[in-house]
């Protein structure tokens, strides 16, 4: 087999396990992405939870204020019977018609308040319903990722196999190693097919001269991208 077609065989391998560890690099990044969107949900309900602890505190606090003001006003209505003078009694009256109206100010403070922990109760139900779904979910896309991932470490294993064997082939050193270095310049392609008279790889003319040569079975590259180019069967009738 001529250097060329090796290099082909070569680059059909080499184009795959290119593939293949692109893939499996960003395989991780996406189950990290996957992990991220888990823990902001997880993060809102816990924030939500933790507004609620605060609210019912809240809630307890203000519910305690309003019995001893109550008690305050019960205990001023018992002084009104033991009161002697007129002036002390209107003053005694109005100073519990005052405690009152603060009293009903501080149910309605308590009657919103309750109305925040129902709507927060809610809000936390639901929100943990969303988050057990985003777990299943991820679970779930995690668990596949990762399968995908061992199938293609084992695919990976069995191209690189592969690729000793057509490099075990004879090979000229000198040629690997120029397409290797190509390829670790390019990352996917080293060599290239001739179509319509341009380099597939760059897609810039090829000079009738280079055409000429790579015709008549020479080793060149592409004078502008570097990569090794050759002459399709097509291209050879042209
Ligand atoms: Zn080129």
């Amino acid at each position: 087999m001529k250097d060329v077609e090796i290099l082909i065989q070569l680059q059909e391998v080499d184009f795959q396990i290119f593939k293949l560890r692109n893939t499996l690099e960003n395989d991780p990044i996406r189950i990290k992405e996957l992990e991220q969107q888990y823990q902001n949900k997880f993060a809102f309900l816990k924030g939500l939870e933790e507004e609620f602890k605060k609210v019912q505190v809240e809630h307890k606090e203000q519910e305690l204020e309003l019995g001893s003001r109550e008690d305050a006003v019960s205990k001023y209505k018992t002084q009104l019977y033991q009161v002697k003078s007129n002036k002390e009694y209107n003053a005694l009256q109005l100073e519990i018609e005052r405690m009152k109206a603060d009293n009903s100010l501080l149910e309605e403070r308590i009657i919103v308040i309750l109305e925040k922990i129902d709507k927060l109760k809610k809000e936390i139900e639901t929100e943990k319903k969303v988050l057990q779904e985003e777990e299943n979910r991820f679970k779930g896309e995690k668990a596949h990722i990762e399968l995908e991932m061992k199938e293609l470490k084992e695919k990976l294993d069995g191209l690189e196999a592969q690729r000793k064997r057509i490099i075990s082939s004879s090979i000229k050193p000198e040629i690997l190693t120029l397409y290797e270095r190509i390829l670790e310049n390019k990352g996917e392609l080293a060599i290239v097919p001739v179509k319509g008279e341009a380099c597939a790889g760059c897609f810039m003319a090829v000079r009738p001269q280079v055409l000429n040569e790579l015709k008549l079975g020479k080793l060149l590259t592409c004078e502008t991208c570097s990569r090794i180019l050759y002459v399709a069967g097509d291209e050879n009738k042209t």
